[in-house]
């Protein structure tokens, strides 16, 4: 049993835990990873950059501590082998954090702030397919073998990084919307499964995020893609990190979030209440 005492709380959140992060080795997958480290889990780092994610397990500690594994999350097999490692290296898995993703095309050519054509009509077909392979499917399997895992342990945490875009709609990726749409799909059925074995299942839905996935995307340097998105953002005066994602996870896949399930927790400093029309603007903030 988890306890509620909050006197005997550990400062190390995640003390006696193992985590894989799929998408571990860059931007909020890095950062989880970090963080995950520092609050005393052992951490498999699971992506497609060999290099960048042993670098980062080095960095980050021993291999008794934290490593690496080669994981393409649109392979079965890629998953099976990433949890099998992590229980036969660490006894045992107690978080999967789902969290590899991509965008697509479109903003691949955005240019900085705009271009971005997001009609259905030039929406591309095998962009589309590589996109839900990607952030649906690859979740899906993460899901899938963690639970062969957590099942007969009785216990652990599921966890998926979605987006804001699945909360918002408009001038908007189909592929990548639908993706992060159909990711709360899969976060609530799996919370009703799964919540008899006592494994909880949560979803972490921030708002843009200036990482390599957006700041390539948009071709833009971090500092200007965090300027436009703290523009075109609610919350005045804060700009979203990737620490800040990483932390919302670190709360749901500890034990102070133990009876929290089927959450989709939006890190958006209130942005998807924000309509355009009614919204406040700046001129009425400031
Ligand atoms: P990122 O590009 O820095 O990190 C994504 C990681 O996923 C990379 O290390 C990449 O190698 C890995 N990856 C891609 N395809 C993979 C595959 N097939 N198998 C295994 N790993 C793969 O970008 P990020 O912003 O940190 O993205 C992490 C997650 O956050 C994604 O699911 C993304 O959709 C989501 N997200 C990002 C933002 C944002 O603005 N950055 C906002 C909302 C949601």
């Amino acid at each position: 049993m988890v306890s509620s005492d909050i006197s005997t709380a550990s400062p190390r959140k995640l003390e006696g835990k193992v985590a894989i992060i799929t998408g571990g080795a860059s931007g909020i997958g890095e950062s989880t990873a970090r963080l995950f480290v520092h609050h005393g889990a052992k951490v498999l780092i699971a992506d497609v950059q060999d290099k960048l994610g042993q670098s980062l397990a080095m960095d980050l500690g021993p291999p008794e501590i934290v490593s690496f594994v080669h994981c393409n999350v649109t392979s079965d097999s890629d998953l099976e082998n990433a949890v099998d490692t992590a229980v036969s290296r660490y006894g045992q898995l107690d978080i999967m954090y789902n969290n590899a993703g991509i965008g697509d095309i479109m903003y691949n050519n955005a240019g900085i702030g705009g271009n971005l054509d997001t009609t259905i009509l030039n929406s591309d077909n095998a962009d589309f397919k590589k996109v839900l392979e990607i952030n649906l499917f690859g979740s899906f399997l993460g899901a899938k073998h963690a639970a062969r895992v957590m099942i007969p342990a009785r216990k652990g945490c599921i966890l998926f990084t979605g987006s804001v875009a699945a909360s918002i709609s408009g001038d908007l990726s189909y592929a990548y919307k639908a993706s992060k749409h159909a990711i709360l799909g899969l976060n609530n059925n799996l919370t009703v499964e799964l919540g008899k074995y006592g494994i909880r299942v949560n979803t972490i839905s921030p708002y843009g995020v200036a990482t390599p996935m957006v700041t390539s995307g948009m071709q833009m340097d971090k500092k200007a893609a965090e300027e436009f998105m703290s523009a075109a953002g609610n919350l005045r005066g804060a700009i979203l990190e990737p620490e800040d994602v990483a932390r919302a996870a670190l709360y749901l896949a500890s034990d102070d979030a133990k009876y929290v399930s089927g959450l989709n927790l939006i890190v958006d400093g209130g942005h998807n209440h924000n309509h355009p029309l009614f919204g406040a603007t700046d001129s009425l903030a400031n």
